[in-house]
């Protein structure tokens, strides 16, 4: 089960995680995109981090306004995109104040289709969202043989890092990289790279 302490937890934890691998991020993006993945999500990472967990009554009004923060701090493409995740999050979380395996699993499935709808990505296009899907299959197999919260989120990590890996073999069709098109190929995402961490964080502190 995870209550709003909890949620503020996995943000803290994010941060902390983000800060130390900053210029890890930016290493990658700096090979196929443009330098400013580790710097952006640093920024917004640290913005969600200073959010007084005192000020919100509510899982979902301190996630909202995490995604609220996203967008306004992150920039670039991943930044309308984390914002947009945590955002639609909301939804299904509303009035819980402790969520469970099942709540949790709609939440964060809410969030990867907000990814999709922003982004327009598919699977294979080397983007983050090729370490959402399998990290939101995993959570569902995981759930639907009766995990817990803590068990579905490492199972959700443990896909994420999967696909994160599978993007290095990948060409990609979204965003920057695009740009390089096959000479993107041999090179691991930044996004997808930090979603794994996204998730890495959560399996701590969701629990
Ligand atoms: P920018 O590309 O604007 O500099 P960032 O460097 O912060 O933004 O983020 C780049 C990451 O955003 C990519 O590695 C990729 O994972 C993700 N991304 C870019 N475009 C899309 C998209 N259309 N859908 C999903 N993810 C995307
Ligand atoms: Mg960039």
């Amino acid at each position: 089960m995870a209550d709003l302490a909890a949620f503020h937890a996995w943000m803290s934890d994010f941060a902390s995680v983000v800060a130390d691998r900053a210029e890890e991020l930016t290493e990658l993006d700096r090979v196929i995109g443009d330098a400013d993945h580790g710097s952006n999500m640093a920024r917004g990472t640290a913005a969600v981090a200073a959010l007084a967990q005192e000020d919100f009554g509510s899982i979902e009004a301190y996630v909202k306004k995490v995604g609220m923060t996203l967008v306004s701090t992150v920039g670039g493409a991943s930044g309308p995109l984390y914002g947009t995740f945590f955002l639609r999050m909301a939804g299904p979380l509303a009035e819980v104040q402790d969520a469970g395996t099942a709540e949790l699993g709609e939440a964060l499935s809410a969030g990867v289709q907000g990814v999709l709808a922003r982004g327009k990505a598919e699977l294979g296009d080397k983007t983050m969202y090729d370490a959402w899907s399998p990290a939101l299959e995993a959570y569902r197999n995981t759930a639907d043989q009766g995990g817990e919260v803590r068990a579905a989120l490492q199972a959700a990590a443990q896909g994420a890092a999967e696909g994160r890996d599978a993007t290095i073999d990948l060409v990609a069709r979204k965003g920057r990289a695009s740009y390089l098109g096959e000479r993107s190929k041999g090179h691991q995402d930044p996004g997808a790279t930090s979603t794994t961490l996204l998730l890495e964080s959560a399996a701590r502190s969701l629990a």
